[in-house]
């Protein structure tokens, strides 16, 4: 019968749904990682500042022109300057 036994469609079975729940398995976990990232964002956005290697918010102070970013700024030390320090 074509060199085909049970065992070997069996295992050919197998192999196809450890591949196919392997796969399924490896997204999931890369979208709860995504969705966690995407809390830890949220969370730092009022809380701690982000970590170092992601990109900060700039905003340009409107006395002196310079950017500066925007989790907590500090007075440039000008009198008009809005920001606290
Ligand atoms: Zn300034």
């Amino acid at each position: 019968m074509l060199g085909l036994s049970i065992g070997k469609i069996l295992l050919t079975a197998a192999v196809i749904a450890a591949v196919f729940y392997g796969w399924k398995w490896l997204s999931r976990v890369q979208q709860l990682g995504a969705a966690t990232r995407k809390k830890v964002n949220k969370k730092t956005g009022n809380g701690a500042p982000p970590p170092a290697n992601e990109a900060v918010d700039m905003v340009q102070c409107p006395a002196c022109g310079d950017f500066i970013a925007a989790h907590g700024a500090r007075s440039c030390g000008r009198d008009d300057c809005p920001y606290p320090g």
